[in-house]
């Protein structure tokens, strides 16, 4: 777990410090499952505490996880650009009325600031709502769970393809009956 302390620019009026940071985790967790990470690397964190009491931190990296095709579940390296910029008001703020909301302060617990809660945020809003190791991937055979980019298998698909085929007649006398 990587977690830096930033007491020092939390107690100070008005300061910037660059760390070299990298994320902790080996596997990340998302949408309650976890997967390996392939690639990691350090980065810089800017992290900024201005005079209206505001804290930001940014920084920018690049991170690989490995995750199951939705159809074949072969392993597909996934790359997400990470893009880290966020503000938050501190509570000792006077310029702000309006309390930040619990989300955006998770990544600071008290002077720690959590910079795989960072990381991971930003691949949360990035992930893809499907995962295709190639646009055209067969996927598995629903019969022998046979991987069909790979392999052919002798469960029959010409069934669904006869099935499909009869529909296709069917249609066909529908519009020639008009
Ligand atoms: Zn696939
Ligand atoms: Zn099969």
């Amino acid at each position: 777990m990587m977690t830096i302390n930033i007491s020092e620019i939390l107690s100070a009026p008005s300061v910037s410090r660059t760390y070299t940071v990298c994320p902790g985790f080996e596997r990340l967790k998302l949408r309650r499952q976890s997967y390996p990470v392939s690639h990691k690397e350090d980065f810089l964190l800017q992290v900024e505490k201005r005079e209206d009491g505001s804290l930001t931190v940014a920084g920018e990296t690049e991170i690989r996880i490995l995750m199951p095709c939705d159809r074949c579940l072969d392993e597909v390296e996934m790359t997400f650009p990470v893009h880290i910029d966020r503000k938050i008001p501190l509570a000792s703020s006077e310029d702000t009325d309006e309390a930040p909301d619990k989300d955006e302060l998770s990544f600071l617990d008290g002077c720690m600031l959590d910079v795989d809660k960072l990381v991971c945020d930003e691949v949360v809003v990035a992930l893809p709502s499907k995962v295709l190791c190639r646009e055209d991937c067969k996927g598995l055979c629903s019969t022998c769970g046979a991987n069909l980019n790979h392999e052919t298998c002798s469960c029959g698909h010409e069934t669904s393809d006869l099935r499909m085929a009869a529909i296709q007649d069917i249609f066909r006398e529908f519009n020639q009956g008009k």
